[in-house]
């Protein structure tokens, strides 16, 4: 991939004939249950590039679903793994000592929002991360309900299922998920559930969760935790305002109640901060992270204040949890975030959600642009007024800049998202407008609506 080659440089039809061969080799023996949004066969990546089997360079704006901060094989998180591999693999941490873990525990107590002292427990993936919370809020307080909200994304293992309310899909065929979960309204400014103005907001949404399920369902002294996204995610990268979390802190703190911040996609310097719970003044007591966290390699990590995480041995554990290439690879994550990526993320991601507040001024399907640093949301509608969801068309405007060479994904029904690497300079981002621009008008004209561009 040299670097005076200009990306993206899409030099076949998509897929290219060893794309088309793979993919056909996989249907057949591997799982259907996952969903490709389009056929891209991946052979190689750098930085914010991907290259295909069949040499066409695409810019990366989905980052594996939010995961590889540092880019693709950043050289220095590759040298830290290759330096922990030549050393050992394995060696269980939960029956033995390394440093490594140890290391990425006091690394991550020293960044997480948490107030006091901090433990961490290591799992392998976002999922199992909210497992060990769920599990230590129950344990700690002896209490067995909990709440979570509508539209979030935990995981698929059947307990951090049972939080997950993102589409039914995910649910369909495997209920009944464990019981002891109830939901309320998540905040969406752009389609406020409790129809406020943002000018005058005062989280009103939280009213049904205080007055309906914490009336009606569930004594607020048997919930041992609330489970939120500070930024919500794969529902539609909502950003909740500050007093949203802020009127959540002060309900739970009433009751005893503890707070998960799950922050599996919005941590790790996504939204220029490094979690983004730091941009609302929410300190909760437990905080789940993974995805970007090893720029690639799986690590789960439920971090808790250490008084809430005094469990006794035997209680939890995990074969292959907080391995020692994984965690090598997130202390070279964490060290490159806080020299550069956190604030280069901050700069690229105004300057991103500037470019497309301007095309929003002349695409009618941009129902609204919102995010913060790269965790970025662009909603998509067939009218401004009614708000009516362009699902088809959010799924269009993928794939035509898939044709072009841009990676992005959508996110809840009719949102488009961009979770590019954080490495992603101002070129590439201009580039990335680019093609969202002219896959908006190419979707605009095709289905109908008028563009006045
Ligand atoms: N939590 C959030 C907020 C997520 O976005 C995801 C995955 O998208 C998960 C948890 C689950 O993570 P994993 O797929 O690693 O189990």
């Amino acid at each position: 991939m040299p670097a005076t080659v200009p990306v993206p440089a899409i030099r076949t039809s998509l897929p290219g004939p060893r794309a088309k061969a793979m993919i056909e080799r996989d249907a057949a023996f591997v799982s259907p249950s996952y969903t490709r949004a389009y056929p891209l066969v991946m052979a190689r990546g750098e930085g914010a590039v991907v290259e295909d089997v069949d040499g066409n360079l695409f810019l990366d704006c989905a980052a594996g679903i939010a995961v590889t901060a540092t880019g693709h094989s950043h050289p220095e998180v590759v040298a830290a793994i290759v330096d922990q591999a030549q050393k050992f693999l394995h060696m269980s941490g939960t029956d033995f000592y390394y440093e490594p873990q140890v290391r990425l525990a006091e690394a991550i107590a020293s960044i997480v929002p948490i107030d006091g002292p901090v433990r961490s427990f290591f799992g392998n993936s976002g999922a199992e991360a909210n497992e060990a919370a769920i599990k230590l809020a129950r344990y700690h307080s002896k209490r067995p309900f909990v709440i979570a909200f509508l539209g979030s994304f935990h995981g698929r293992t059947l307990g951090a299922l049972s939080l997950t309310a993102s589409r039914a899909v995910q649910r369909k065929g495997f209920g009944p998920t464990a019981p002891g979960v109830f939901h309320a309204p998540y905040a969406d400014c752009y389609r406020c559930p409790v129809n406020r103005r943002p000018d005058t907001c005062q989280a009103e949404c939280l009213g049904f969760l205080e007055d309906q399920v914490l009336v009606h369902l569930v004594s607020p002294d048997e919930v041992a935790a609330i489970v939120v996204e500070p930024i919500q995610g794969e529902g539609g990268y909502l950003v909740p305002p500050a007093q949203f979390h802020q009127r959540l802190q002060a309900l739970a703190r009433e009751h005893g109640i503890l707070i998960v911040a799950d922050e599996v996609q919005s941590g790790m310097g996504r939204t220029g901060r490094m979690f983004a719970s730091e941009h609302f003044g929410l300190r909760p007591d437990m905080v789940t992270i993974a995805k970007g966290v090893a720029s690639g390699l799986p690590l789960g990590i439920a971090a808790a204040r250490a008084e809430v995480m005094q469990w006794t041995p035997g209680a939890h554990a995990s074969t292959f949890g907080g391995n020692p290439v994984s965690c090598a690879a997130a202390l070279a994550t964490i060290r490159l975030l806080q020299e550069q990526l956190i604030a280069h993320a901050a700069e690229v991601g105004d300057y991103l959600l500037d470019g497309l507040r301007d095309l929003a001024s002349h695409h009618p399907l941009v129902g609204d642009v919102r995010g913060k640093g790269l965790m970025i949301g662009i909603e998509l509608v067939r009218d401004r007024e009614t708000k009516a969801r362009a699902i088809e068309e959010r799924d269009a405007v993928v794939d035509e800049a898939f044709k072009r060479g841009l990676l992005i994904l959508g996110a809840g029904r009719n949102t488009l998202r961009l979770s590019p690497p954080l490495v992603l300079t101002r070129d590439q981002a201009a580039v990335a407008l680019k093609i969202i621009d002219e896959s908006l008008g190419v979707v605009e004209r095709t289905h109908g609506h008028q563009s006045s561009a």
